[in-house]
């Protein structure tokens, strides 16, 4: 970071020390933090007030249709699984909370009709292995457990929705699915308040939480996206001596902010690089990464995000899709205020710790180049 920028940050940084007494509000911070994040990617009404209906479907389909997409955010499920999940709800169940004839206690729970299938219940009709008869029928449990499995199935994302829907489901009709696909892409931009899911790639690797968070950044044709939108305080090049290896992004209220992949990659490093703990901020007086990850993208690139907050949200050998929040912006390690250190590698040979100063390159011309450039607007 540069001298202006540094200052002030820590100008920042010292008012809110003041305002509200350094460590402890630490976790106040974050939860502020995660609330604007929240509001960003809400939803337009909470999960568990009734929405009005939409198209064909009315209000009790539609509260259905938008306590499964706003589960899908919670758990960072990209866009297209949102979709599959609404088609399987419509098909197995028309997006009503079902109860089943053959089981009595089904009954007496909250439900929004009578199914008679084996003994399935709920949106998903989820048989006994899914859980209870109640956690079946509360829709934000059956909406999780059926994204669990979803996550689980190699290539999802690849496949037609019906053959992703049935690899969870193992339906007796595996091509049922397949005609709720234009309903289910429908229904989840409306409640989202997208004029259409391909803004946020229903089908497409994008920004799990839409264009509202991430903002219109422009993504490559082959998908890479800004890890943050946020201005660079100190460029990749000589700097004290020696090559900083990446560039710094930072703006006053980047504290806790999201990070994301800047490409689909697999994980291929999470750790912690200072002589001591990584959940406080740490200082310039040596060197160290703090909280960081490398993501290992096709055609031997590597993509370093160094100084987060806490323990990164991925784990070593994790798929992740261009955007997926990996962590959130700290400056933990070898950092002198709260910024995000992006660090691009190319012709890394396979395995982890090759990725180092002499396979570097600028990522801001990198990343231009792949038509995402960093900044804080585009
Ligand atoms: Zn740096």
């Amino acid at each position: 970071m540069n001298r202006r920028s540094l200052a002030l940050v820590v100008a920042v940084l010292a008012v809110v020390v003041v305002l509200c007494g350094a460590m402890v509000v630490l976790p106040l911070l974050m939860l502020g933090q995660a609330r604007a994040e929240a509001a960003a990617c809400d939803l337009p009404s909470l999960p568990d007030s009734p929405v009005p209906g939409a198209g064909s479907w009315g209000s009790t389909e539609t509260t259905n249709a938008a306590v499964i997409v706003s589960v899908g955010r919670q758990r960072q499920v990209p866009p297209r699984g949102y979709v599959i999940a609404l088609a399987t709800a419509m098909q197995e169940s028309t997006l009503r909370n079902l109860a089943n004839a053959n089981v009595p206690e089904s009954l007496s729970l909250p439900h929004e009709g009578v199914g008679r299938d084996h003994d399935s219940v709920g949106l998903f009709q989820q048989r006994p292995g899914w859980g209870s008869v109640r956690e079946r029928m509360t829709p934000s449990y059956a909406a999780s457990k059926f994204y669990e499995a979803l996550l689980r199935v190699d290539g999802w994302q690849q496949m037609r929705l019906t053959d992703a829907a049935q690899a969870v489901q193992r339906s007796g009709l595996p091509e049922a699915y397949q005609k709720w696909e234009g309903d289910a892409e429908q229904l989840a931009a409306k409640v989202l308040g997208l004029a259409n899911i391909d803004d946020i790639g229903g089908g497409a690797p994008m920004a799990p939480c839409g264009v509202d968070d991430l903002g219109p950044v422009p993504v490559g044709p082959g998908g890479w996206v800004q890890p943050i939108r946020a201005g660079i305080v100190s460029p990749f090049g000589p700097r004290g001596g020696r090559l900083h290896a990446g560039a710094d992004l930072s703006s006053a209220d980047i504290r806790g902010k999201p990070i994301r992949a800047a490409a689909a990659g697999v994980v291929e490093q999470v750790k912690c690089d200072w002589y001591t703990t990584c959940d406080r901020d740490g200082n310039t007086s040596s060197r160290g990464c703090g909280w960081y990850v490398d993501i290992r993208h096709p055609g031997n690139i590597v993509t370093r995000y160094c100084h987060m907050i806490q323990r990164p949200e991925v784990a070593i050998g994790q798929q992740v899709t261009a955007g997926a929040v990996i962590g959130f912006v700290g400056s933990s390690g070898g950092s002198s205020g709260p910024h995000l250190h992006f660090e691009v590698h190319l012709n890394v040979p396979p395995g982890p710790f090759h990725a180092n100063s002499a396979n570097a390159v600028d990522p801001v011309s990198f990343m231009r180049a792949q038509g995402a450039p960093l900044g804080p607007s585009t």
